[in-house]
């Protein structure tokens, strides 16, 4: 297996060997990802102050527990003056980048008020706090409409790039299509947008081949920056049922920090995020994940009140907490690692301005 380490090119095979890999062998694959890291894109963590401004969705993915179809969630809006509010602590807290993130919506009062908030944070910040959207599915006139107002990075998880597997989780019909999802991202691509994708962990039906096709499909797309952690059943959502299939917990952890090894092996200058589901599993969670290979994270900066509401899964951490408990409690953590905070660095991906580079 160490000889794989080496190999300048993995192949779907040398995937699933990795993803394997015993407890011996992991610690070689997490040791050489750790390398790479250094060496490609420096011990730095950047934040994204991430802003769940609503969970309202007209969508029913399995998975998620704010979907369309369960009642049992308080339904949440911040008003434009709030997320204004969490957009100017995250720059006076020298966060330099921000993620405006929540439900699906895709009308025109939505894609405008995205549009107006995209200039009211520029304007608020001179300029300088770099914007990501998480906000789904759109059409390529109003993704290029907010590129245009001042977003440069997008989020869109493929969730998982084996089509069958996509269908099983997502209900059947034309809202949840995985030829649109593809679509979206190449969209966000040719308008000139980072773009970042990923998938989900330990999925019920997932098999290891199925994760190594994934990290196959992010190397294939060429993707900038990568979010990708461990699926965690929520009680309210259909893909509950099949609870009895997953893995326990610390096994899907374990599988979420090999994902970001083997990935950071094989896309060596992007951004890849810790994903706060690793810290649902354990509170060390994001911490381990910036030691093998992850270089982002997003920190919470949505008022403590409305984090209960945004529960995607049970376990969800920190949403008991103000923003600021979580800047100083994560400082701490990151030092930990052996890391420092790009504190005011936009810390954007090396992969796409390479890509930028003229010839
Ligand atoms: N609605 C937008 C979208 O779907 O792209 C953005 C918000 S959505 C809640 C963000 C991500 O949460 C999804 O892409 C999905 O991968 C993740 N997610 C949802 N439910 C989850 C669960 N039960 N476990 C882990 N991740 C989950
Ligand atoms: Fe809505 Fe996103 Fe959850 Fe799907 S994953 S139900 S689109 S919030």
């Amino acid at each position: 297996m160490r000889d794989l380490l080496n190999k300048n090119y993995l192949e779907k095979q040398d995937i699933i060997t990795l993803l394997s890999a015993n407890e011996e062998d992991t610690k070689a694959l997490f040791s050489k990802a750790s390398e790479i890291k250094e060496k490609h894109v420096g011990n730095k963590v950047y934040f994204r102050g991430l802003i769940e401004f609503s969970n309202i969705c007209g969508k029913n993915c399995y998975y998620c527990g704010i979907r369309a179809g369960n009642n049992n969630v308080n339904r949440y809006n911040l008003t434009d003056d709030e997320i204004l509010d969490c957009a100017r602590f995250a720059y006076e807290n020298h966060y330099a980048s921000v993620v405006l993130q929540s439900g699906e919506l895709a009308n025109e009062v939505f894609s405008k008020r995205i549009e107006n908030l995209l200039t009211e944070i520029k304007h608020l910040s001179n300029n300088r706090l770099g914007i990501t959207l998480s906000l789904g599915e759109q059409s390529e006139e109003v993704y290029q409409r907010w590129f245009n107002a001042g977003c440069h990075r997008y989020l869109l998880r493929i969730e998982s790039a084996n089509k069958e597997l996509f269908q099983k989780i997502h209900p059947n019909n034309e809202h949840h299509s995985f030829e649109t999802r593809l679509n979206c991202l190449k969209m966000l691509k040719k308008i000139g947008y980072q773009v970042g994708t990923g998938v989900m962990i330990g999925l019920p039906f997932q098999t290891l081949e199925d994760l190594a096709d994934d990290l196959l499909f992010l190397r294939e797309f060429d993707v900038d920056m990568v979010g990708m952690g461990p699926y965690i059943e929520h009680p309210d959502t259909p893909l509950y049922e099949y609870r009895d299939l997953l893995l326990p917990r610390p096994e899907r952890l374990q599988l979420g920090l090999k994902m970001i090894a083997i990935l950071r092996i094989m896309m060596k200058d992007i951004n890849i995020a810790a994903a706060t589901a690793l810290q649902a599993i354990d509170p060390m969670g994001r911490e381990k994940g910036i030691k093998v290979g992850a270089n982002i994270i997003m920190p919470n900066v949505t008022p403590g009140e409305y984090r209960n509401s945004y529960k995607l899964y049970s376990d969800k951490p920190c949403t008991d907490e103000n923003p600021d408990d979580c800047t100083q409690c994560l400082e701490a953590r990151i030092s930990m690692t052996g890391n420092t905070i790009g504190f005011d660095e936009w810390g954007d991906s090396k992969h796409f301005k390479e890509k930028k580079r003229p010839e």
